[in-house]
């Protein structure tokens, strides 16, 4: 029998991409400690800090007001979009050298499916620092890579990898790595997660995996297992090469409760991160939806669709959401309570060129800045790291 083929994944993650782009561009920020936010107000936040200025525990995803408190002599820059979007499709273009299965993660990071080529390359460390040192040489922009046998993992190394280096996790390694891992380590084990996992007593990636994964699906229900799997490393999610031809028709997320309910306040808030994921995902295929869906099952299985098409293109997460609460404002289910809650978008119009430099043409530059800055951070951060303000909730 044919052994299966090992599977091997990198993850290449950009180092204060923003921030080195901006010293790389301009010698007298070079050693200083650097911010691009893309507010400058006390609700904005870091998208971005140099190296420099992390030794004052400043990080990415920090309110800019705390930031300043803690480096006051720091450099604020509301960053420039275009700049960075055109130097991630350069990264993309170089890792399609090594691979035609890569996935552009975020801005700043690209999963590579590398399993096929490995023979071509030679080894892991060829392929990592190939990647690497191309970046460097024609970008002049410093990157961390990880290699391993999963994206879960491949995200790891490349943290491990972090600043300016490869760090490879061979799958004999894993787990002996897993043991001792901080449960909060692991891409996807967000804050609230982790609490919840400690009070089980489970502090440790090792822990998590040995833990009985029928008890975890027990309180956390389908995620359950896939927390078990994460705790043994594993993760068998692929590479999903994005074809720049690949154009949805229509784009949705949904939510089915456990329980049925009809506490406006969740139903709310539940709505506003579909409204999220959405808006996330419609900017991330560079398109604009005039047409507004929002589905919702009562507990008797019933399933009413409500629809409005714009005069307009909408793409941001506070137009979207102001939509879709109109249109949940003409749902009446009686006394019915709600078991599901679907938000979609369709009628999409794509920005035919590299949409970043002509948005700025169309768009006020600073909401498509903030815009695109909150989902990169969602995407290193997860989804809760950013919502809109509580006080749009209000219904
Ligand atoms: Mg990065």
């Amino acid at each position: 029998m044919p052994q299966p083929k090992e599977r091997v994944i990198a993850l290449i993650d950009m180092d204060a991409f923003f921030a080195s782009i901006e010293q790389r561009d301009n010698p007298a920020l070079r050693g200083k400690p650097l911010f691009i936010a893309g507010s400058h107000t006390k609700k904005g936040v870091v998208t971005t800090c140099s190296y420099e200025a992390r030794k004052y525990g400043c990080h990415s995803g920090m309110p800019v007001i705390e930031a300043w408190r803690r480096c006051p002599h720091g450099l604020f820059f509301p960053g420039s979009q275009g700049k960075y979007s055109y130097a991630s499709m350069r990264i993309l273009q170089i890792c399609k050298r090594f691979t035609p299965v890569v996935e552009p993660f975020s801005i700043d990071e690209m999963f590579l499916d590398v399993s096929g080529c490995l023979r071509l390359f030679g080894s892991k460390r060829v392929i990592g620092e190939g990647i690497r040192g191309a970046v460097r040489d024609e970008l002049d922009l410093p990157s961390s890579v990880g290699i391993a046998p999963n994206k879960l993992l491949a995200k790891l190394a490349s943290k491990l990898a972090k600043p300016d280096g490869v760090y490879i996790i061979e799958p004999e390694d894993v787990s002996a790595l897993m043991e001792d891992l901080p449960v909060e380590s692991l891409f996807g084990v967000g804050e609230k997660t982790a609490e919840k996992l400690k009070l089980l007593g489970i502090h440790t990636a090792g822990q998590l995996g040995r833990y009985p994964a029928d008890i975890l699906s027990r309180k956390f229900g389908v995620g359950g297992c896939k927390l078990h799997r994460m705790g043994l490393g594993q993760d068998d999610s692929p590479v999903v090469a994005e074809a720049e031809s690949e154009r949805p028709k229509s784009i949705s997320n949904e939510t089915t409760f456990y329980s049925a309910t009809n506490n406006p306040e969740h139903l709310l808030k539940v709505l506003l991160s579909l409204v999220h994921k959405v808006a996330f995902r419609l900017r991330k295929h560079d398109a604009r939806a005039r047409t507004v869906r929002l589905t919702v099952r009562t507990e008797d299985f019933v399933t009413h669709t409500h629809r409005h098409t714009l005069r307009h293109t909408i793409f941001f997460d506070t137009d979207l959401y102001d939509e879709i609460c109109a249109l949940f404002r003409e749902v009446d289910t009686g006394a019915l309570r709600i078991r599901l809650l679907g938000v979609g978008v369709s009628n999409l119009v794509f920005d035919e060129e590299p949409s970043q430099l002509r948005l700025f043409e169309d768009f006020d530059n600073r909401d498509v800045l903030t815009a695109r800055a909150v989902d990169s951070i969602k995407k290193r951060f997860g989804e809760s790291a950013i919502k809109i303000g509580d006080s749009r909730q209000t219904f």
